[in-house]
């Protein structure tokens, strides 16, 4: 967890420099937060009292929302900020609707399905070859899905609501210990690069645990971005940097460890840059029980697999007497969706097809695989578009997992509701901060597949001009007849969409409190021969699963790190984040209980 810093002040306004420090800012937020007002749970203690300080006066959760994820651009400069992209989801109570912005990020107008084929050999790169490039960066979305969210649901300028992020960059906050050991993990990518080294690696050592780390080119980009408004990132100065900087690699002459690829320039454009563009497109929509459950819409699949698997579920007849059943079928049916994802789901999926893979048809079909008994042999086959039996088609191919992002959710006191994930791909993006300009860039292309996976099939995920990248970002919002239940997200590359769908699981199903339910252990079973599982649930359920004929793969340290609130009857919340995971998250209310 990371401890507050002595920020001073929050204020929205640029010109109150010095303040005393608010008294929350000395309060230690810890993962469970219940009581009224508004709410708000992110990875970070300082993003989080960001937050709640724009709701305590008077903003919206959209307003606390983009005030936070701008400071998460600072304390989780690894995860997300404006050199990457996300999704967004708003719940608008007045409205009663909930609406999305597709922030992803967009390749190249000139890019082709040989993307990341390396035209010496026709071979595929290596991944960290891929990752550590040019080639592998995106038009970013992030900054783009801030002023959207602002101008259309908020009630502040994104120019006030940067100033937060830009007092933090510019006084520091302590070093942790996820933070170093973000900066080792990465200490010879980063080491590359002049700009990375300057900023993560002082004296050529990540910095440590206890130091203050500022970082005064980020505060001074969100001070440009206030005074210029987001042109200066898509057309102007810094569209200008971070072109130069896919095209030409700030390579260190002075390198800090050693990188085994060669660094390879990418044709990201200035016009791509003045092209990009968010989407809105419709979220997903289904229902489980008594709750109605939206998503995020392609380019992710997030949606998509999160409602086919609960639909999966809902077959089943599961209950809280039975947890080896449920949880069997929760594996049986994260198997049959991810199968159906990397058949069927990539940026250009037509609607049509989406609404089918939601359907309770399509998860009857699907459902009729699974034997209450015994656990199907992965990786299974995708099911048949063409068909409305129980014939699959044919087997698919292997799914990518990561460990970067994070998630943020924000409620206010008028009910309104924002979840929203937002990445740089890897811990650490592409390992290229822009220089001058104090953020990383992403590695989002990689998120394509880099050959066909789905062969003799269509793959939907490979490479194309001005395409987004699959994703499996899941922020997720439920309603409970017609009224906010719960929303929730996570980090965690695919596995991001088990982790949702066992938190719902856990708190629909099985009966678990909220905060039980983000803490329990998880398991990911994403259509591959062995489970991945944190060591505590194959201790736990194992031996019981194992009966049933799963097998599992070796164990992970940790699965996600999800945020969420619940929203009680009276009117009241519970802001939830990680116990402990990627050391521990911060939840927070306006009016505590
Ligand atoms: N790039 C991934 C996605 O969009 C997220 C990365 C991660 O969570 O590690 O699905």
């Amino acid at each position: 967890m990371r401890i507050l810093p002595v920020l001073g002040v929050l204020s929205l306004s640029a010109a109150v420099l010095v303040a005393p420090a608010p008294a929350f800012a000395n309060k230690a937020l810890g993962p469970t937060a219940t009581g009224y007002g508004g709410a708000v749970s992110t990875v970070d203690p300082t993003a989080t009292a960001v937050g709640l300080d724009v709701l305590r006066r008077g903003g919206n959760a959209v307003d606390a929302a983009v005030a936070a994820a701008a400071t998460l651009g600072v304390t989780e400069p690894f995860s997300a900020g404006i050199g990457g992209g996300g999704f967004f989801v708003y719940y608008d109570a007045r409205k009663r609707s909930v609406q999305t912005i597709d922030g992803r990020e967009t390749g190249p107008a000139t890019m082709k399905e040989t993307h990341f084929i390396d035209p010496a050999d026709g071979q595929p790169y290596e991944f960290a070859e891929a990752r550590v490039s040019g080639l592998s960066v995106g038009a970013p979305g992030t900054l783009a899905t801030w002023e959207t969210a602002a101008r259309k649901w908020g009630t502040r300028s994104l120019s006030s609501l940067l100033q937060p992020a830009a007092k933090v960059a510019d006084r520091g906050f302590p070093v942790d210990a996820t933070f170093r050991q973000q900066i080792a993990d990465n200490a010879a990518a980063f080491g590359q690069f002049d700009s990375t080294k300057a900023l993560y690696l002082p004296g050529g050592q990540p910095p440590a645990v206890g130091s203050t780390q500022r970082n005064p080119d980020l505060a001074d980009t969100y001070r440009l971005i206030a005074r210029k408004g987001t042109d200066v990132l898509y057309r102007g100065a810094v569209a200008r940097d971070i072109v130069r900087t896919v095209q030409k690699p700030p390579v260190s002459a002075n390198p800090v460890g050693t990188w085994a690829y060669p660094i390879r320039p990418g044709t990201l454009t200035l016009s791509d840059l003045a092209r990009y563009q968010v989407r809105r497109p419709e979220p997903t929509k289904s229902k489980f029980r008594n709750l109605t459950v939206y998503g995020m819409n392609t380019p992710s699949s997030g949606g998509v697999a999160v409602s086919e698997a609960l639909n999966i579920l809902e077959t089943a007849g599961l209950s809280k007497a039975d947890v080896t059943k449920a949880l069997h079928y929760y594996l049986e049916a994260s198997a049959l969706s991810f199968a159906d994802r990397n058949r069927y789901v990539g940026a250009y999926t037509p609607q049509s097809v989406v609404k089918r893979l939601v359907s309770d048809g399509w998860a009857q079909q699907r459902a009729c695989q699974i034997d209450p008994a015994r656990a199907l042999t992965k990786p299974v086959p995708p099911g048949n578009l063409n068909d409305s039996g129980c014939t699959p088609a044919k087997v698919g191919g292997p799914t990518e997992q990561g460990q970067s992002t994070t998630n943020l959710t924000v409620a206010d006191r008028w009910g309104n509701i924002v979840e929203y994930t937002f990445t740089i791909e890897q811990t650490g993006g592409n390992a290229m901060v822009v220089p001058g300009r104090g953020f990383l860039l992403n590695n989002e292309l990689t998120d394509f597949n880099f050959t066909n996976t789905q062969a003799p099939a269509a793959d939907p995920n490979l490479p194309g001009p001005g395409k987004r990248p699959r994703s499996s970002m899941s922020p997720t919002i439920v309603l409970k007849d017609g009224q906010p239940f719960l929303a929730l997200g996570s980090p965690g590359g695919a596995t991001i969409i088990t982790t949702v769908l066992q938190i719902l699981l856990n708190r629909v199903v099985l009966g678990q409190s909220l905060p039980e339910a983000m803490a329990a252990p998880r398991a990911s079973q994403r259509n591959t021969a062995g489970i991945q599982a944190e060591p505590a649930f194959r201790t736990t359920y194992g031996p019981a699963l194992i009966a049933r004929g799963h097998t599992f793969g070796p164990d992970v340290p940790e699965l996600g790190a999800a945020t969420a609130i619940e929203f009680t009857r009276n009117g009241g919340f519970i802001a939830s984040a990680e116990p402990a995971r990627r050391g521990s998250g911060a939840a927070g209310v306006v009016h505590p209980r």
